[in-house]
């Protein structure tokens, strides 16, 4: 009795499939007409690291990071003179090589995470495969010209608080306004003292001609 209510009656089995199919055949096609059509990526995609080296300070803490040590540096040193005369030669990292391999690499995204200075990003371009393993190992310039795919952060909350770096970039801007002012009034005050006295000092030539 049990097996005849679960199997039901003779070809109900062939009626739902039947059902089945004709439901998926007027249903609308999912299948990814890639490459023909280009897929519609979500913003956050991971398909490839880009790197904007201009802020890259060489401080390695990406490539000690990374779990697959996937990211190779090479860097030297040069002497910078010092910024104001009697002060002292600093040394800064100059950036030599930047490669990262994505045949090792496993899109954890801890790189980008553990930059300091914002040198890493997230791109969505993901056609870059290769038929050599060995080909996946990409340089600066290549990581660069991803750089240029990254798509903009998305706005602020508008209730949101302002970042710390625009918040003190905007503090030294004002800063350096106000000083600006200050010079250009007092250069001002000085040229006008200077005209009062020219004035004092110049003889009195209406006496003279009569
Ligand atoms: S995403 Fe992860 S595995 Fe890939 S380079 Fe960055 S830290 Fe290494
Ligand atoms: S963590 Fe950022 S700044 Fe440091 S070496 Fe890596 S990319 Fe450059």
């Amino acid at each position: 009795m049990a097996l005849e209510k679960k199997t039901g009656w003779p070809g109900s089995g062939l009626a739902k499939g039947l059902a089945v199919t004709l439901r998926t055949m007027t249903k609308r096609s999912v299948t990814a007409q890639y490459p023909d059509v280009q897929p519609d990526l979500a913003p956050r995609t991971r398909g490839v690291i880009g790197l904007f080296e201009e802020n890259c300070t060489v401080c390695m803490l990406c490539a000690r990071e990374c779990p697959d040590w996937c990211i190779y540096i090479d860097s030297h040193k040069e002497t910078v003179p010092p910024a104001a005369p009697g002060g002292r030669e600093r040394s800064r990292n100059v950036l030599d090589r930047f490669a990262i391999d994505f045949a090792l690499c496993m899109y954890c995204g801890i790189c980008i995470e553990v930059c300091p200075f914002d040198a890493l990003f997230w791109s969505p371009e993901f056609e870059y495969a290769e038929t050599d393993i060995r080909d996946l190992t990409h340089e600066r310039d290549k990581l660069r010209e991803w750089m240029w795919t990254v798509p903009e952060p998305p706005a602020l909350d508008p209730a949101a608080e302002e970042p710390k770096e625009i918040a003190a970039a905007r503090k030294t801007a004002d800063k350096f306004a106000a000083q600006q002012q200050a010079e250009a009034e007092q250069a001002e005050a000085q040229e006008q003292d200077r005209g009062q006295v020219q004035a004092q000092d110049r003889p009195d030539t209406s006496e003279e001609g009569t």
